[in-house]
């Protein structure tokens, strides 16, 4: 094709404007490697509260537009950020968007969750037609985005602006699938057939994001390895048969890191700057930690192991409690940030006075901690019971912090077993989840480190990984392709 292609994104969050989670770091920077790599892409957005109390002024490029929930016609404005040129377009109807948070408050989910994105997703149609933007792809993220692929397909065929669009979903933590009650049916402007096991209906219940699999031309998940155990019934979180029917168009692509936020050799956020010839600042940086856990100078040459993280059953917390009263036992140190779960704020408060100056905790959300963290420490802990994708494993191998890692999703695509005979790999796996397997791992990783010319190579190994940004892209960009050229 000799034009550009054109791509819309529909997310419920992009940084910098709204974040919940790692689906808006992508939302947020993906469109700009696509362009690099040829793509014209505009973002759909809601424009919640959060984004309207923001500093960013807006321009309103549209008024009065018409939406639907249900039969219902309901009108919105549309806003694009006043300054730049950055690809953005925020949905206003404050009725269901001018709210503190994003889905819900820590009391529970907004009560009309369904209406506001069922709401969003039918905004697709006018603004394409306003803006006189005509998607080769629309390219659809998780729940909150699923019914544009299945509105596509059951009400919008006659639509002249998106007659040439192929649909992508990409689900970015299949936990999350917009399960809401059957008698909200009517409200999504759907007939009752497709409530039906090989549309809509779950259980008895609607399930959005299952809409969205079973209507897109194609699938994707943030990394390979993820892409097949959602196949299992171990990952599949009851949707494993619907994805089963789709594997052949299922696809795996990796998040990328943005390496100007997390690179060893310009971040502005560590005291010390190194690089993988000039290793030198990350002892500094190990001394500032040190500091600033107040960890026991007398343990300057033991190992810092890190964990930086959503309190949540999902990381493998309970594996960690189970194996921690005997690893600080040994000559080494641990340090944890990290916001979440209460059960998991007390077991931590309790934990850390019992070993004082070996077992560092602070429960915030802190990004210049977490990047002296990824600078400091030695290695980096995550014994994940399921990770789409995880980005501090890739952070910790740029910046020389050996992973320990379960062999899941992400992490196995990511993290490359160390092998001391022949100097390869990047750090350390474990398959099974139990405390056991974890521990192996652990001690691994501990006996390497006494070898200090061993964990020079390893260092070298992972601070040598290229995460960019600019191969995602590509690998859309390909997905996109074989799409509109009709190879799949
Ligand atoms: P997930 O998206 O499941 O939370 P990821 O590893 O993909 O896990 O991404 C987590 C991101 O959030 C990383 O950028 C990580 O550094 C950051 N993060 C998580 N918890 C904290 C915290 N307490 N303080 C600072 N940054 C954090």
């Amino acid at each position: 094709m000799a034009r550009k292609l054109r791509v819309l994104f529909v997310a419920s969050e992009a940084v910098p404007f709204a974040k919940t989670g790692g689906l808006a770091d992508i939302v947020g920077t993906l469109p700009y490697a696509l362009k690099e790599v040829g793509a014209e892409v505009k973002v759909l957005l809601p424009y919640y509260g959060v984004i309207k109390q923001g500093k960013a002024p807006m321009t309103t490029v549209a008024e009065n537009l018409e939406g639907r929930l249900g039969a219902t016609g309901l009108t919105f404005d549309v806003l694009t950020p006043a300054s730049g040129d950055a690809p953005f377009y925020f949905v206003e109807r404050d009725e269901f968007f001018e709210r503190s948070q994003l889905y819900g408050t820590p009391k529970g989910d907004y009560f009309d969750n369904l209406e506001r994105f069922s709401f969003f997703c039918s905004t697709v149609l006018p603004v394409c037609q306003n803006l006189g933007f005509q998607p080769d792809v629309i390219h659809c993220h998780d729940w909150q985005a699923s019914l544009v692929p299945v509105y596509l397909r059951h009400r919008w065929q006659g639509a002249e602006i998106l007659n040439r669009a192929k649909t992508v979903l990409t689900i970015h933590n299949l936990a999350y699938q917009g399960l809401f009650p059957k008698g909200k049916f009517p409200l999504l402007g759907l007939d009752w057939s497709l409530f039906s096991i090989d549309g809509l209906e779950y259980y008895d219940q609607i399930n959005l994001l299952k809409g969205g699999i079973v209507c897109s031309d194609a699938i994707t998940t943030v990394s390979v390895g993820y892409s097949k155990e959602i196949q299992t019934p171990e990952y599949g979180y009851g949707m494993e048969g619907v994805l089963q029917s789709r594997a052949a168009d299922l696809h795996g692509i990796l998040n990328g890191v943005d390496y100007q936020d997390w690179s060893p050799e310009n971040d502005t956020l560590i005291p010390a700057t190194f690089s993988k010839s000039k290793l030198a600042g990350k002892a500094k940086n190990k001394a500032a930690l040190m500091e600033a856990y107040n960890l026991d100078p007398k343990l300057a040459k033991a190992p810092i192991l890190a964990m930086i993280s959503r309190l949540a059953d999902q990381k493998g917390f309970d594996l960690l409690a189970a194996v921690l009263p005997e690893l600080l036992t040994q000559d080494l140190m641990v340090v944890i940030l990290g916001t979440g779960e209460e059960k998991y704020h007390r077991w931590l408060a309790q934990e850390a006075p019992k070993y004082p100056g070996k077992l560092g905790v602070k429960i915030a959300f802190d990004n210049a901690l977490a990047h002296l963290i990824e600078a400091g420490a030695d290695m980096f802990l995550m014994p994940s019971r399921y990770e789409p994708c995880g980005l501090n494993q890739m952070y910790s191998l740029k910046y020389g912090t050996i992973p320990v890692v379960r062999a899941t999703g992400g992490l196995a695509d990511t993290v490359e077993q160390a092998d001391p005979a022949t100097g390869t790999g990047t750090g350390f796996l474990f398959s099974d989840y139990t405390p056991e397997a974890f521990a192996k791992a652990l001690q691994a990783a501990l006996k390497a480190f006494k070898n200090q010319k061993q964990w020079r190579g390893l260092i070298e190994n992972a601070m040598s990984q290229d995460f960019s940004w600019e191969r995602s892209a590509s690998a859309y960009l390909n997905l996109y392709k074989l799409l509109v050229e009709g190879e799949r």
